[in-house]
């Protein structure tokens, strides 16, 4: 039988989507959740800060109202993220480097302040959430796709520098799932995306919690620097 030992999590961006949903499946294993938000709050269990990925100093007192409130943060989310799609040649120098302060600086901020409590505790587990895009590629996210594969990167590295400390970092890769986000884009894409996903339909952001859920348990302590897809298949090969 699994245990699950009860751990403070916090999880950016948990006012909506897929971090919503992933704080919600932390409440439900009986763990201490903090989620922050620009607005908004986490659902119901959930302690809500204001922060802001972009600004260090916010991540930092986020942080250290969690420690107060809830203890130590032992396992970090990097959920937060952007989407400014267009193509190359339209793409603005500005819409590049406002995702990757975002969905890649905001998550090195986030990592890095995590990294401090884990270390002196000599346990951590660092979930990053990337996308089926970063390796796939896909036409009109150059920015994005660049962010999400670094994520691979930051990930793996730190594996390399903290794995011997008792911490993991991991990335999970979602595929099409139904949020704000994906509602975004033209229903004639939507409906392309639809027909390359070998399960046939789109995911749910409680199927991507799930698989956070699981790597920040007990039984995944042994999985670091891996990339987990929760994409019904469509980035298989990758
Ligand atoms: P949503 O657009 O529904 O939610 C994005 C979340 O990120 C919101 O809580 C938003 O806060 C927060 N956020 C954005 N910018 C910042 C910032 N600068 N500081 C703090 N929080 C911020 O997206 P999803 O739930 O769909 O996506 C969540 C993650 O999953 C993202 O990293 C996304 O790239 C990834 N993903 C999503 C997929 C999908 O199909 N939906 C597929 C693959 C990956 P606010 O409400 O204040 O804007």
């Amino acid at each position: 039988m699994s245990t699950t030992t009860p751990r403070t999590v916090l999880i950016t961006g948990g006012n909506r989507g897929i971090g919503y949903a992933i704080a919600e499946e932390f409440v439900a294993q009986g763990h201490r959740v903090a989620v922050t938000a620009r607005s908004g709050m986490g659902p119901e269990g959930t302690l809500t800060v204001i922060a802001d990925v972009t600004d260090g100093a916010s991540i930092d007192a986020a942080f250290t109202e969690v420690e107060k409130e809830l203890g130590p943060v032992e396992v970090v989310v990097a959920n937060a993220g952007i989407t400014r799609d267009t193509l190359m040649m339209r793409m603005s120098e500005d819409d590049f480097t406002s995702v990757i302060d975002t969905n890649l600086t905001g998550a090195f901020r986030v990592v890095k302040r995590a990294s401090k409590g884990m270390l002196k505790a000599r346990f951590g587990r660092i979930v990053l959430i990337s996308s089926v895009v970063g390796l796939y590629g896909s036409a009109g996210q150059v920015n994005y796709s660049a962010s999400k594969s670094a994520l691979v990167g930051l990930a793996r590295s730190v594996s390399r520098e903290l794995g011997a400390r008792g911490i993991t970092a991991n990335v999970v890769a979602p595929g099409f799932i139904e949020t704000d986000m994906t509602a975004e884009l033209p229903e004639a894409q939507q409906a392309e995306y639809k027909k390359s996903i070998p399960a046939g339909r789109y995911g749910s952001a409680g199927e991507v919690a799930k698989a956070v859920a699981w790597l920040a348990g007990d039984d995944a302590a042994y999985i670091t620097g891996a990339v987990i897809p929760v994409d019904g298949g469509l980035g298989m090969g990758h």
